[in-house]
This record gives structure tokens, C-alpha cells and sequence, in this order.
């Protein structure tokens, strides 16, 4: 009895091997790094990794990205959400998904800014609208994964003219995890992957909020801007 107990904690030390505890939910390690046994402290050291939460506007990126965090914090891992100062709809503090779901995120006015703010017990890095970042951001995301972080990057994978948006397809090349989330097309109900511009406006960089996008699938999808929409 009493050497069972003794032995409890002592798992066999084969190589490769994982503490069935430490395994987690295998289902969701096929969409995500989630490992939330791996932050505890005196747990083994915790391997880094890259994930990307990508799709159309109205798609749920923003609420996979803050469930995903919200899951760490309840394994009590130290998290911390950025998002570029460009994004400044609705609120200029919180990052707030379309359907309201909010957490305090830091706005950060490029990559070296957000390096320096990460605070040094951070196991899960949140990376909102990661499509407005210079292109620095993928090696930065890349060397931070190294240094064991969970990095995970929600954003847009297209623009409004259906071309792939800044490092968003760079990031889901090195992602060990690719989530493409879709939208509802608004024309005719399908899956949808773009994001359809409906106020006469140019440039990567407009956010106009909700009323100057619609989701529409490939076939209901028009390139560029659909003039005199609304
Ligand atoms: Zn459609």
C-alpha cells in the first residue's frame, strides 16, 4: 500500500513517454497546441508551437481565439492577447468579437512593440487581426514558439479583393495547427470564405466594422467592391 503510494507521481521515465495526465484531450490537439497540463509549475518543460485561426469576416476567429485563451487561464497558464493599434472598431482596449465576446488585449503599434511587452511567465500568446502585422511578425512568432510559447494568431486569410492577406498564409505555413473557420454566405446560405467589401472604399487597411463587409462563398463572391450596395 504504502509502495503504491510512494510510487504515485513516479511514472515510468521510458523515452518518449507522456504522462497519460499530460496527454489531454487528444480531439483537441488535432485543431490546437492545447496542452494546459504543461504550464503547471515543476511540469516538463512545455514545447511551443504555432497556431493559426484564420477564415472570412463574421467566421467566429475572434471568439475561437478568445476560447482557446479562456481555456488556458482556467489551467491557470499566464496569457497575455495583442492586437495591432490599426483595429481600433468598437473598442480601443478590449478585443470584441462580432457576437461581443470581449477580453483586454494590448495594442500594440507593431512587432517590436509587442516583444517587449511580453511578460516573461507567459505560456499562451494571443495574436488578434495577426493580417495587420509587417512581415517580421512570422520569424518573431516563429522564434517565440522556439523559446516554448503557445503562439496563437487569429486573422484574416483573404482581403477584399480574394488575394491572401499580408503574413496570414506566411503564418499558416509554419503553424503546427490550421483552423479555417467559415462564415454563412448572406446571399445564399452556404459556407462562406470571403469577406465581400460593400462600401466604395481602396486599401487593405479599411475597418469599417460589421456594415461594410458581407461573407459570401465563391460563387456570390464579386471581386473588389460591390458600389451602391448598401
Ligand atoms: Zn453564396
Amino acid at each position: 500500500m504504502g509502495t503504491t503510494l510512494a510510487r504515485r507521481g513516479q511514472l515510468p521515465r521510458s523515452a518518449g513517454h507522456i504522462p497519460r495526465c499530460a496527454q489531454g484531450d487528444i480531439s483537441a490537439w488535432m485543431e490546437s497546441g492545447e496542452h494546459l497540463t504543461f504550464g503547471r509549475a515543476n511540469a516538463e518543460p512545455r514545447a511551443g508551437c504555432v497556431e493559426v485561426v484564420c477564415g472570412s469576416m463574421f467566421s467566429g476567429k475572434t471568439e475561437e481565439l478568445l476560447r482557446r485563451l479562456k481555456r488556458a487561464k482556467l489551467a491557470r497558464q499566464q496569457v497575455q492577447l495583442f492586437k495591432p493599434k490599426v483595429d481600433n472598431r468598437y473598442d480601443e482596449v478590449k478585443v470584441v468579437s462580432h457576437e461581443g465576446a470581449k477580453a483586454d488585449a494590448l495594442a500594440v503599434g507593431g512587432v517590436d512593440e509587442l516583444v517587449s511587452l511580453i511578460l516573461p511567465d507567459t505560456a499562451v500568446l494571443g495574436i488578434d487581426e495577426a493580417q495587420f502585422f509587417e512581415p517580421s511578425i512570422v520569424t518573431t512568432i516563429d522564434q517565440l514558439a522556439n523559446q516554448g510559447l503557445r503562439v496563437i494568431a487569429a486573422g484574416l486569410d483573404q482581403d477584399y479583393l480574394g488575394q491572401p492577406f499580408g503574413p496570414i498564409p506566411a503564418l499558416m505555413a509554419i503553424a503546427e495547427f490550421v483552423t479555417k473557420l467559415h462564415a454563412v454566405c448572406t446571399l445564399c446560405g452556404a459556407q462562406a470564405s470571403r469577406s465581400q467589401r460593400v462600401v466604395a472604399t481602396e486599401g487593405q487597411l479599411f475597418v469599417g466594422g460589421a456594415a461594410a463587409y458581407e461573407a459570401r462563398c465563391r460563387r456570390c463572391y464579386v471581386a473588389g467592391v460591390v458600389e451602391g450596395h448598401l
